[in-house]
């Protein structure tokens, strides 16, 4: 018998090199397989007499194999094999390439099932690459809606299918972590039951069921979180900050007016830090709209009150960009600023220190304000007074941060204040971050210019390249994206430095070409953001590493290469890089195949500038009525969550209420505990 803890070995039909390729899907065990969902159906399950058929149609044939061959076509390596299939009514023809070995399992007279797009050739109907079984086995891969998988390279559908199908039965030892009550109440579909029908559904609306069950796992699991952890901080209380004078010294010598949004922010955020409750605070701002400076306000107050603050980054680049602004908003001030990643410790930009030197001076409260990556959250660094920890794109980090907020000074739990420019409704942020308190800017500062999204033909490359010339002898700067590459890093790297030098040797010979790309060392990756930004190297070839956060105010050309690989909430981010400033923007979206110019959903986004808008849009139109198919290209990282609607998440919302209020250390409901647990040690 097979169990859920074996590995995918011991399924029969799994040899060395098929666990290889599982492996590389991340799947080892029998049970990550099964939690392995599909991530599109197709709908197979109109099983119809040949002569009822209709061109264009999704259907199944059962039939009987009247004739197979196989042939080598002119194009040397392409080998054909068709099939002649009848059913008394009428006669398909099926045609498969590069899969000679067919014609060894496919022989006149038997009955098989064939499914798959019903097209017309000029022999009559055709079926192109159905998938098929014998009439004897069927009932897995035709005839139903039939499950479509994530793959690698090498897997077949039909493979992976076959293997689910043969893990399935060990879906019965799955614990429902639920408690009793809540499935009762809520008549939610139990856990066993939405597993196998995710897999192999008996019909759309058992399908609908079974994603509401994941869908709530997913919302429930992090509303519970989020509510214990809430919970624990609040045992401790925070440092009360009071309102410091200097910070209105510092609104007023800013280069620019606050927008109302801001203003409104920074003085929520201030009211909060003066309280002995501690801060829970979510800034929400779309792309460009000025996070950073509220938070810098919030900082100052703090450290003109004595408490120390932290200020995390996603990604070193961006470490390094806020402390090079906080610098220069602090610049003839009191306030002392460190930066601390793996790469770099420095104590000002003028001056490194030794990272030891550096977690001496922060243990002492010799600086301020400290800014930095992951190496923050490490236990070497101690505080003297912390009182407040920023976090900026707040979905990149995981549960870890709760580790520092116990961290605070004298036993006191530090405020915190989230950054996000996510765009999600205010009642899913609630649920996932677990009633956290909201500010949104939901305007721009004034003066910015809408920036243009245009999609550019494969042939039309050169009047991208003219417009950024132009832009350049203005003074302007321009980012010129690479394509992701199916290779992962190694031809991600190698992609982006054969563009850099064919754009440096061949189309910009008198504009010096910047490279940045994520396999480089921190130091060079500074280096190359710096030498941008100050104009040495006005064009900068980079892979998407510069997607989040990236502030350069010059930089007004985005251009895309492969635009259509990105998903709308990453090529949002890109977009955002450009128009931060008043000067007008450009973003392009470079096509390889002119075809997929006519994809809705880039037409969108050349329509939509604002992320909100976007989210809609893209909520809208994989919502939670699109059942058979589910990108996961979404503005969350979350499987199923981002399609909740507003009902789901108040049922949510209620049977959270309802454990707590039962069982509040939930002592009775030890596998809910081990979920929520496995929750906070694996971020994301
Ligand atoms: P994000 O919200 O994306 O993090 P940033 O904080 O990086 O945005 O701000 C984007 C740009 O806008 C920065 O160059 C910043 O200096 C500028 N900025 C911020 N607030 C204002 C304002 N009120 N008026 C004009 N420019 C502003
Ligand atoms: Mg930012």
């Amino acid at each position: 018998m097979l169990s859920l803890d074996d590995s995918i070995r011991h399924i029969p039909g799994v040899g060395n090199v098929t666990a290889e390729r599982l492996q590389r899907l991340g799947l080892a065990k029998v049970a990550d397989l099964l939690n392995h969902f599909p991530t599109r159906y197709e709908d197979f399950s109109k099983l119809l007499p040949i002569a009822e058929l209709r061109v264009g149609e999704q259907v199944t044939v059962r039939g009987t194999i009247q004739l197979v061959s196989s042939r080598r076509a002119r194009h040397r390596r392409l080998t054909i094999t068709e099939a002649l299939v009848s059913d008394g009514t009428g006669t398909v023809k099926a045609v498969w390439f590069n899969q000679p070995y067919l014609s060894k399992s496919l022989s006149a007279g038997n009955t098989v099932l064939l499914a798959g797009k019903l097209t017309s050739s000029s022999y009559g109907l055709q079926l192109e690459h159905p998938t098929w079984e014998p009439e004897s086995k069927s009932g897995l891969h035709t005839g139903r809606l039939v499950p479509q998988y994530r793959l690698t390279a090498n897997l077949t559908q039909h493979q992976l299918r076959a293997l689910v199908a043969r893990a399935l039965p060990c879906a019965h030892a799955i614990t429902d972590w639920l408690p009793a009550e809540v499935l009762s109440e809520t008549k939610i579909m139990p856990l066993v039951e939405a597993i196998t029908t995710l897999h192999f559904p008996s019909s759309l609306t058992q399908l609908r069921a079974a994603r509401q069950r994941v869908t709530f796992n997913e919302l429930y699991l992090m509303h519970l979180a989020a509510k214990l952890a809430r919970r624990a901080l609040g045992q401790s209380p925070a440092p009360a900050i009071p309102f410091a004078l200097q910070t209105k010294g510092f609104v007023a010598k800013l280069p620019w007016q606050l927008t109302r949004d801001q203003k409104v922010a920074a003085w929520q955020i201030i009211q909060d830090l003066g309280r002995t409750q501690p801060m829970f605070r979510l800034l929400q701002g779309d792309v460009g709209s000025g996070k950073t400076v509220v938070a810098g306000i919030a900082a100052l107050n703090a450290s003109a009150a004595g408490f120390q603050t932290a200020l995390l980054a996603p990604t070193e680049i961006l470490a390094h960009q806020h402390f090079t602004t906080l610098t220069k908003f602090f610049a003839n001030g009191k306030t002392r600023l460190a930066l601390l990643t793996r790469g770099h410790h420095e104590l000002t930009t003028a001056s490194r220190a030794t990272a030891a030197a550096l977690r001496h001076k922060i243990s002492q409260g010799a600086v301020d304000i400290v800014v930095g990556t992951h190496t923050l959250l490490q236990s070497s660094v101690t505080w003297q007074r912390l009182g407040l920890v920023v976090i900026d794109e707040q979905h990149r980090f995981g549960v870890e941060q709760r580790q520092m907020l116990t961290n605070g000074a004298g036993g006191t739990t530090p405020h915190l204040l989230s950054l996000s420019a996510t765009p999600i409704p205010r009642s899913l942020a609630l649920t996932l971050f677990g009633d956290l308190d909201l500010s949104i800017l939901a305007s721009l500062p004034v003066g910015r210019q809408p920036i243009t999204t245009t999609i550019v033909a494969p042939d039309d490359r050169n009047h991208v390249y003219n417009l950024i010339r132009i832009e350049i002898a203005q003074g302007n700067r321009a980012f010129i994206i690479c394509p992701l590459i199916d290779e992962g890093d190694a031809g991600d790297v190698q992609a982006v430095t054969t563009e850099r030098e064919r754009l440096a040797k061949e189309i910009f010979t008198d504009i010096p070409v910047g490279l940045l790309h994520g396999k480089m060392s921190s130091r060079d990756k500074v280096k190359a953001m710096n030498d941008f930004k100050q104009g040495a190297t006005p064009i900068l070839v980079s892979t998407s590493v510069v997607e989040v956060g990236v502030d350069v105010p010059e930089a007004t050309v985005m251009a895309i290469e492969n635009a259509e690989r990105f998903g709308l909430a990453q090529l949002h981010q890109l977009r955002g890089r450009v128009g931060r400033s008043h000067r007008p923007s450009t973003c392009f979206l470079m096509l390889d195949d002119i075809k997929t110019q006519a994809q809705p959903r880039l037409q969108a986004f050349t329509r939509y500038n604002s992320g909100f808008a976007l989210a809609e849009y893209d909520l809208k139109t994989r919502g939670p009525g699109d059942l058979l198919g589910q990108a996961q290209s979404g503005f969350l990282k979350l499987r199923f969550a981002e399609l909740a609607d507003a009902k789901l998440l108040e049922l949510v919302r209620r049977s959270v209420q309802n454990t707590l209020a039962h069982d509040p250390e939930l002592t009775q409901a030890p596998a809910l505990r081990a979920k929520v647990n496995e929750l906070s040690i694996h971020p994301e």
